[in-house]
């Protein structure tokens, strides 16, 4: 697979050059196919929660829709229900809205065409076009052969119509076991395309449907009920990744075979995304949900959408994302960096800064006196005219960064050191005079003197070379913070040793837990909230925050290692 870096050259969402779907759109429009009309949809299968590759998909479908006025459904693909739940069917519902996605009145189900699907078999046997099977899945995948050699025909091809509508209206009668029947399409048991094998449109599964209840317990294949969903809905560009590409005949048989219209709906390949340091698999997903490895669908270091929702991201920045990685008909990998590019960037128009310390260290302002407190105004967000300002209370004791002070310093360390000065952010300049350590040798606590000319606005600004953030000790409101770091520490998950699996490669380190401290101007915000801790990066308020107990997810950090790489 090629790595592709090159996403951000084509521009922004006005600047960019055309997709080959958008021109193969523009030019379907030119001559006036389907009378000009656009239609996409984006069918899930509701068997797991959606994830960043999907919303790739999702911003596809419903874009192209927008951009050259036509529609887009939402359909859920739902002809396995073994798999499937409507929680899946809701979370789903919810990440496409929350995306910024409308489908309006258009939300359908394959499961609204089992009746007629249902008819189209019966016309397919009928026609002498299909035919039960009476073999079990094990024999009839052997007899498929390989692509290189013809397979082998069943002894059941050549029923009459009449027993095979008598035998498959028995099998939907609920007359035969699981596994006991298939219904298969009769194409052609020696094309190289093994989907034409005679493929299996129907088979029995006694089986509760989240929709139909027990109507059923035959129910159509995905390949089978797919182009003809389409059709029933007149999609005019069916958007698919590029895996399907050779099921597309099939599609267009069952399609030929079936209606005598000109219109059909017309299938587009493009690559799926993938992600470095991301498994896109639903069962890979499900997998690390169901044993633990991760707190569940939404946990912030999922790629699902709902785990990037909880994590921070914006659904702007998800959006903007999908626009820079294109559309490519060629597999390749992106650069997640890339992603967290595009939220940094959002979240730097919009997230309000504050100062939040995740490593305490208290600062004693000795000739502030005591007892006494100010609040000093800070600007909200220097990015966003309308961002307005906020009080900030600043007194004699405060907190910054353990890292933010060096006994020894070296030149370059433009922080705190003893008899260096520095500015705390929107106050004054202070002086480090003295310092204590713990019994541990940890420093405890630093003895500063602040120099009250220099308050920040009052115009006189003496030259420093440091800035530094920091809460008052008696006005901060702790936080329970949680710095989430990637899920697997290689860049392909996949690539492990001989007798592992991808689980081999998780980060153990891809959670910390910190108690932060943090102004008190956070203390009205709601979940989901995203801010700018100043100088450490950006984090959201989690839905674990509760009356008093703040808790925070580390969306990004500040540092942009990806447009580093650029440069
Ligand atoms: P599976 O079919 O194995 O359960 P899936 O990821 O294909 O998994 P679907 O629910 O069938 O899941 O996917 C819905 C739509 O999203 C399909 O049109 C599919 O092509 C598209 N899609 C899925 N994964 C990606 C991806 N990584 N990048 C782009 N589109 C994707
Ligand atoms: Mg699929």
């Amino acid at each position: 697979m090629e790595k592709n870096n090159k996403a951000m050259e084509n521009g922004s969402e006005s600047g960019r050059s055309k997709n080959f779907l958008e021109s193969i759109i523009e030019n379907d429009i030119h001559n006036g196919k389907n009378e000009g009309r656009v239609h996409t949809r984006f069918p899930p299968e509701p068997n797991g929660y959606l994830h960043i590759g999907h919303a790739k998909s999702i911003c596809l479908n419903f874009g192209l829709a927008d951009t050259y006025n036509g529609k887009c459904n939402l359909r859920f693909d739902d002809t396995n229900p073994t798999k499937e739940e409507q929680e899946y069917v809701n979370s789903i519902m919810e990440d496409v809205r929350w995306l910024g996605f409308d489908w309006e009145e258009r939300l359908f189900y394959a499961s609204d065409y089992f009746d007629q699907l249902y008819e189209w078999a019966e016309k397919l046997i009928l026609d002498g076009k299909a035919y039960v099977d009476d073999q079990t899945p094990d024999v009839i995948s052997e007899q498929r052969g390989v692509p290189t050699r013809p397979g082998k025909e069943s002894p059941f091809r050549n029923r009459s119509a009449d027993e095979n509508i008598d035998l498959f209206r028995r099998m939907k009668a609920g007359e035969f076991p699981n596994g006991t029947r298939v219904l298969r399409a009769k194409i052609d048991m020696a094309s190289p395309n093994m989907h034409m094998r005679d493929p299996v449109m129907y088979r029995i599964m006694h089986a509760h449907h989240h929709r139909t209840g027990d109507t059923w317990c035959i129910y159509p294949m995905y390949d089978y009920a797919h182009g003809q969903s389409d059709y029933l809905e007149g999609i005019t560009h069916s958007i698919c990744t590029l895996e399907f590409e050779i099921h597309r005949p099939l599609y267009d048989w069952f399609l030929d075979n079936l209606i005598d219209t000109e219109y059909r709906p017309r299938q587009h390949e493009f690559a799926r995304l993938n992600l470095s340091y991301t498994v896109m698999s639903k069962r890979k997903l499900l997998e690390l949900v169901t044993e633990k490895y991760v707190n569940g669908w939404d946990d912030p270091r999922m790629p699902t959408i709902s785990g990037l929702r909880r994590r921070g991201y914006t659904p702007e920045s998800i959006r903007s994302f999908a626009d820079r990685v294109g559309v490519a008909k060629r597999e390749n990998v992106i650069d997640v960096g890339l992603l967290e590019f595009s939220v940094r960037e959002h979240l730097n128009k919009v997230a309000p800064r504050i100062f939040a310390v995740l490593d305490p260290l208290k600062v004693i302002i000795t000739n502030y006196p005591e007892g006494q407190s100010e609040e000093l105004m800070l600007e909200n967000n220097p990015e966003d005219p309308q961002g307005g300002s906020r009080k900030v209370p600043f007194s004699r004791e405060i907190y910054i960064e353990q890292d933010d002070f060096m006994e020894d310093p070296p030149n370059k360390f433009f922080r705190l050191g003893p008899g260096r000065e520095v500015r705390l952010k929107g106050a004054y300049i202070i002086k480090c005079e003295d310092f204590k350590k713990d019994e541990n040798g940890r420093m405890k606590e630093l003895y500063c003197t602040y120099d009250p000319e220099t308050k920040s606005g009052s115009g006189v600004n003496r030259k420093v070379k440091g800035t530094l953030h920091w809460v008052s000790v008696n006005d901060c409101l702790d936080a329970e913070v949680r710095i989430y770091d990637r899920l697997f520490m290689n860049e392909d998950p996949d690539d492990v040793d001989e007798g592992e699996d991808f689980k081999s490669n998780l980060n153990p380190d891809s959670l910390k837990v910190v108690t932060g401290k943090v102004e008190p101007s956070v203390a009205t915000a709601s979940v989901g909230d995203t801010f700018q801790f100043q100088r450490l990066g950006y984090f959201c308020v989690d839905k674990d925050s509760k009356d008093s107990r703040l808790v925070f997810n580390r969306t990004v950090t500040l540092k942009d290692t990806w447009a580093k790489m650029k440069q």
